[in-house]
């Protein structure tokens, strides 16, 4: 009894020293173990004997370090607990030593750390030493230190562990932090998971409002075919583990979370009946997070560098429509801005006029061909019931055939409400524009509308302002446009309608050219008695007109007769001319098409009663004709 008590103290004195001595490392196990045996057959005779270890929540056994001559087999715990009631040493049963594969062993001793759930086996070849010590008070005490041993290792072990593996976790942090390269934060991920974790499938599975181009192998998250486990980890930012038993493996979904999202899983598959031990699942979750952070601050990044990139586009945009370009002009500009920001292969610029649809030289070739014209009806048909932008990423799925292009983003030119025109892109690929481009490109033909509808306006006005090439005297528009505008702003005016008297015979005469300087000549003529008091226009062919306002009845009259009274004696070859000649007032309103009428009543009048002279324009007129 009393040598019992001293070996056992010599063991406890010598695993204090080793434990004082020893550094904790990957050996640490082996030199447990060799001083255990070295001690059990100095002080017990013991020379055949092993120890079994297991891990905490796993069946299987983690590592088996027999005797260095000894190979034994791997075996379920099971197979020893089986034996067992209650903590001690039972003989060796011979199934279990054939089991085992080595039949020299007579006893098993359970070493079972009720604590952290341990259950070590240690196997011996009972010598008489041996015997009488384990029917000793002394032997629970030994099991107990052992016991506790190896608990400490496995503490040891596992913190060792996580200590590795932190270390990398926080390398990586680091690394995230300083980098917003979407790809290398991927494949770092996947790259920790695969070395610490060699024996199992890793797959990345992103939402695919992610980019779409990247060198790491990912896996879309498709909400259709996604499993159950895996959508719900996703919907509720929680780790989840699944037995798929179609699939024979085990999968573990961690989230991929930031902040402000979810942005995928990360998938980690092993053979089914795997058992994820806490500290992985904890593991793998932390990494997960950290990517999800990394991820998001790499997105954030990227698209505060794109939404910089996307107000300078708008910018240079506005800025150079607003540098008074004809439309053409600007057609041809924005051309080039959509190609710079969204790569399509098609551009249209389509202006809607009445039912009429027009085709601007900003668009492509395409879309001067019937072809194209598909897709221009397309979206005109959509315009005409919506003025929602149009943003489509598989136009063949959508008309229920196969059609050449399949993305296409159509803006609307609005200008108060209302559709002037729409701007289309296209491109062959599905799914080629992404959200942020159409959201742009929204936002670039919106600041470019107004621009464009300006300078449509201002081309038509310039038409209506444009002076007639032969006599620059002002179009029959604008004329137009003063007498109407006149008729609601003063009190009262004239409008005289000139003809050239027998000009055909001028013509055939001396020839068109000659007949055109008549023309001319009348024409400054006009222009010098007039000045800027009214407009003087070529109404058309040989007929001219002249408006002016606020003059009194006498006067216009007094006025209309020195024109037609000049005009002999300021063209060669002389000719003469006649004129209808209308008065508006107070007491003599008229309606604004009247007026041309009226005016060519009198002329016709005019020209009835001998040419060369000024018929003022009277309701008796309209009887006689
Ligand atoms: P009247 O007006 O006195 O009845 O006789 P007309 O010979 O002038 O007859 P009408 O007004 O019908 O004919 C107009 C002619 O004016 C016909 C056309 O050859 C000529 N004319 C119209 N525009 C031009 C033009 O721009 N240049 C020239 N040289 N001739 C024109
Ligand atoms: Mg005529
Ligand atoms: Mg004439």
């Amino acid at each position: 009894m009393r040598e019992h008590l001293e070996s056992l103290t010599k063991i406890k004195s010598d695993l204090l020293s080793l434990y004082i001595d020893s550094m904790h490392g990957k050996n640490e196990y082996d030199l447990y173990i060799q001083l255990l045996m070295d001690s059990l057959k100095q002080y017990f005779d013991i020379e055949q004997c092993c120890f079994l270890l297991y891990e905490s929540d796993s069946t299987k056994p983690v590592d088996i370090k027999p005797s260095i001559s000894l190979k034994l087999n791997e075996l379920p715990l099971n197979d020893f607990t089986a034996h067992f009631s209650d903590q001690g040493f039972v003989s060796m049963p011979s199934s279990l030593c054939e089991k085992i594969g080595y039949d020299d062993f007579t006893q098993l001793i359970l070493l079972k750390n009720e604590q952290l759930g341990l259950y070590n086996i240690m196997l011996l070849k009972a010598t008489t030493k041996w015997e009488s010590f384990a029917k000793s008070e002394l032997f629970s005490d030994f099991v107990d230190i052992i016991t506790k041993v190896f608990g400490k290792l496995l503490k040891n072990k596992d913190i060792a562990l996580n200590e590795s593996q932190y270390r990398k976790l926080y390398n990586m942090t680091s690394l995230f932090h300083s980098s917003m390269d979407i790809d290398l934060i991927l494949e770092n991920v996947l790259v920790a998971i695969q070395e610490n974790f060699p024996d199992l499938n890793v797959e990345l599975v992103l939402s695919n409002d992610q980019d779409r181009q990247t060198r790491v192998k990912i896996k879309p998250f498709d909400y259709l075919s996604e499993r159950p486990s895996s959508i719900e980890a996703f919907v509720s930012g929680t780790v989840t583990i699944e037995r798929a038993h179609d699939l024979n493996r085990c999968i573990l979904h961690a989230p991929i979370k930031g902040r402000q999202a979810i942005y995928g899983i990360l998938q980690v598959s092993a053979p089914i009946s795997y058992v994820f031990t806490k500290n992985q699942e904890e593991f793998i979750n932390m990494l997960a997070h950290t990517s999800g952070n990394a991820l998001e601050n790499a997105k954030l990044y990227h698209q505060s560098y794109r939404l910089i990139g996307d107000l300078q586009l708008i910018n240079e945009t506005s800025h150079r429509l607003n540098m008074k370009l004809d439309s053409d002009e600007m057609f041809a500009f924005l051309h080039k801005q959509l190609k710079k920001a969204f790569k399509p292969m098609e551009i249209g610029f389509v202006l809607k006029n009445q039912e009429e649809l027009k085709m601007t030289l900003g668009s492509t070739d395409l879309f001067h061909t019937d072809e194209g014209m598909l897709y221009i009806q397309h979206v005109a048909k959509h315009f005409e019931k919506n003025q929602e932008a149009l943003f489509i990423a598989d136009l063949s799925r959508n008309k229920g055939k196969q059609l050449k292009y399949n993305s296409m983003m159509a803006i609307p030119m609005l200008i108060e409400q209302n559709i002037y025109g729409f701007s289309l892109v296209l491109h062959r690929e599905s799914y080629f524009f992404s959200f942020d481009s159409f959201k742009l490109m929204q936002s670039l033909i919106h600041h470019s509308s107004l621009a464009i509808a300006n300078s449509i306006l201002r081309n038509q006005l310039q038409e209506m302002v444009d002076y007639d090439h032969l006599t620059k005297l002002h179009a029959r528009r604008y004329l137009e446009k003063t007498v109407e505008a006149s008729l609601s702003d003063d009190s009262s005016g004239m409008f005289l309608l000139i003809d050239i008297d027998n000009f055909k015979k001028v013509n055939d005469t001396f020839g068109h050219l000659v007949g055109d300087q008549v023309l001319l000549q009348i024409s400054s003529l006009l222009k010098n008695v007039i000045g800027t008091r009214g407009v003087c226009a070529r109404w058309g062919g040989e007929e001219l007109a002249v408006y002016v306002p606020n003059i009194l009845a006498d006067e216009a009259i007094k006025l209309a007769n020195e024109i037609i009274a000049s005009v002999p004696g300021e063209t060669n070859p002389t000719v003469t001319v006649s004129a209808g000649l209308l008065i508006w007032n107070a007491e003599q309103a008229v309606e604004y098409r009247s007026i041309f009428l009226h005016a060519d009543t009198a002329l016709y009048h005019a020209k009835s009663n001998g040419k060369n002279r000024v018929s003022l324009f009277t309701q008796s007129m309209l009887l006689q004709s």
